[in-house]
């Protein structure tokens, strides 16, 4: 591109910071003012330009819009200031975005395959400018974060997770593709306004569901090849285990919300452990919540203890219980239990609440996943703090007024005695002189790492070896200094060093299972990470 056409392509377009020599050599003279200045200047002044907006959408949107003039620019700035634009591009602002998605429709920012292109998925996605991808995120926008069902709407979701991708783990823009699944919407609201963008019906299930995705996962096969990693995002519970079962053996396929929440949890709980003392096998483990993410931290906890130990994992599964909506999750419950549910389901008297279930398991470690607040109460709490010495609280659910209980009540009600994270924010909590600084058990720190190890390594498939490998990569990044302040997780500040870490790991490991085509291996694999990331400074265009 040149001229016009090169100012208005986001991948190329540096807007003023085109140097003189540039607007020679690109017939650019007068297409724009005189002065010139740097990427850093562009970047200071974009930030300022947002944080004048009051509201969280408006943020979102002039991030969308830079995204779309200036990517590098937009990549640069997400990078420099992760900490204050991560809630912005990511949750809690994408969850507003996508439930307004269809009055701030501007330009479509991924693929759009809807139960109307059945038969031509293949030809669909050849449409997409870019031939190289590495990695998909994909959502049916029936689970959209807390939200429930949002339709085709939920597009801001695989949007917004390849641009962590990017700034977090240092994959091309280039190389992410968002796709949203449209096969329907049960959600009156949307199905009723004249702005909604997906299809107007309700959704198709059954057979007509698994023939549009089958479809879908073969074209993607064979258009990208075996290394194309497929990230399933906020599925509803039922086919998100059915999907990852049916392709973890065929396809590169990792399911975040229950495997990254996995591996991230895990991360945070051997982090504790590692200053605190004792093994995964010396602990007893209570979940309020038997969904994608309970079952999916049960089962990778399960794993980790058995390959520390040697014992079988349906051993260590006992020392694991959840608690559904309808109680503890015990073997009389039989047939009615879904079927990720049922390794859980342990010899025990049925109990109906929390309270009672801590008092008669005695866990070590408490972990909220159910998506209801407020149900680690005072009791509760108290009911930890008796049984443990140092009682491990991890309230995990979103958004923030979703929280079992505030970081202020965990160490609180538990004399400061908690050790204490949870999935939204918490600042730091003053508590008889100490100040604690609870850690967020935020995925954003496993993804993006986890999926350049399989890139640059060029994995064909996801074993659950390669989540543990990132788990403990992840957990070895905290250092007594974070412990000491309540962290169980590093500052989030340093993340792309943290994903290159994480990256180097899975890829090790990976190698190590033969899962790994990328030849000869790399001899430090770090070192390789932090060269295959994507940095966002200019080029020089001659
Ligand atoms: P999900 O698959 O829908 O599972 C929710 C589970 O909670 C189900 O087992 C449900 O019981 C149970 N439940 C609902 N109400 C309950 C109640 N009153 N008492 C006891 N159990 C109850 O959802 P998910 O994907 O696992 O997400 C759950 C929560 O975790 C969300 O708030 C999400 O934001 C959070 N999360 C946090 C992180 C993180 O911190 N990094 C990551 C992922 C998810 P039934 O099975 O009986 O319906
Ligand atoms: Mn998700």
């Amino acid at each position: 591109a040149s001229g016009y056409t090169l100012l208005r392509d986001p991948h190329f377009n540096k807007g003023l910071a085109f140097t003189d020599k540039e607007r020679d050599a690109h017939f650019l003279r007068g297409l724009l003012p005189p002065t010139s200045i740097s990427q850093e200047t562009q970047v200071k002044k974009v930030l300022q330009h947002i944080r004048q907006y009051q509201l969280p959408l408006q943020k979102y949107t002039a991030m969308m819009n830079l995204q779309e003039t200036n990517e590098r620019v937009f990549y640069k700035l997400l990078i420099d200031h992760v900490e204050e634009l991560l809630p912005v591009v990511y949750t809690p602002t994408v969850g507003e975005a996508c439930q307004k998605y269809g009055s701030i429709y501007m330009r479509p920012q991924g693929l759009y395959i809807s139960l109307k292109e059945k038969g031509r998925i293949l030809e669909v996605l050849k449409n997409w400018p870019e031939k190289d991808i590495q990695v998909i995120v994909v959502t049916d926008g029936e689970r959209i974060l807390g939200l429930g069902d949002l339709g085709c709407q939920g597009m801001g979701i695989p949007v917004g997770k390849l641009s962590l991708y990017t700034a977090l783990g240092g994959v091309r823009p280039s190389a992410c593709l968002p796709i949203t699944i449209d096969v329907g919407t049960n959600n009156e609201l949307l199905l009723n306004d004249e702005l909604y963008i997906g299809l107007r019906q309700r959704r198709a299930t059954g057979q007509e569901y698994s023939e549009l995705i089958h479809e879908f996962m073969t074209a993607v096969k064979q258009n990208y090849g075996e290394k194309i990693l497929i990230q399933f995002e906020d599925f509803a519970n039922h086919n998100a285990f059915d999907l990852l079962e049916k392709y973890r053996s065929t396809h590169l396929v990792f399911n975040d919300d229950i495997q990254g929440t996995a591996s991230v949890v895990l991360a945070g709980l051997v982090a504790g452990l590692k200053f605190i003392g004792g093994n995964l096998s010396d602990h007893r483990f209570l979940f309020l919540g038997a969904g994608e993410a309970g079952t999916g931290i049960a089962e990778l906890i399960a794993l980790e203890t058995s390959k520390q130990t040697g014992a079988p994992v349906e051993e260590v599964r006992k020392n694991i219980w959840l608690v559904d909506s309808k109680g503890l999750i015990v073997s009389s419950r039989g047939e009615s239990l879904q079927h990720f549910k049922r390794p859980w389901a342990h010899e025990h008297e049925p109990i109906t609440n929390l309270l009672d279930a801590v008092k008669k398991i005695k866990p070590t470690v408490l972990i909220g996943t159910s998506g209801q607040g407020k149900t680690f109460t005072q009791e509760v709490v108290e009911a930890m703090a008796e049984i443990n010495e140092r009682p491990i609280v991890l309230a995990l659910s979103n958004p923030t007024s979703q929280a079992e209980c505030t970081a202020e009540e965990a160490y609180t009600w538990s004399k400061g005695h908690a050790i204490f994270a949870s999935g939204s924010p918490f600042a730091p909590v003053e508590y008889e002189g100490n100040v604690f600084v609870p850690g967020q058990a935020n995925n954003a720190y496993i993804f993006p790492g986890f999926g350049l190890g399989l890139i640059m390594s060029g994995t064909i498939r996801v074993r659950d070896d390669l989540l543990l490998a990132a788990s403990e990569a992840l957990a070895s990044q905290v250092t007594q200094e974070h412990f000491d302040k309540g962290l169980i997780y590093p500052p989030f500040k340093d993340i792309r060093k943290i994903s290159a870490h994480i990256a180097a790991k899975v890829a090790a490991k990976s190698y190590e299972l033969g899962l790994a085509t990328r030849l000869p291996q790399p001899k430090d694999l770090v070192e390789h990470a932090e060269s295959c990331m994507y940095t966002p400074a200019y080029r020089r265009y001659r």
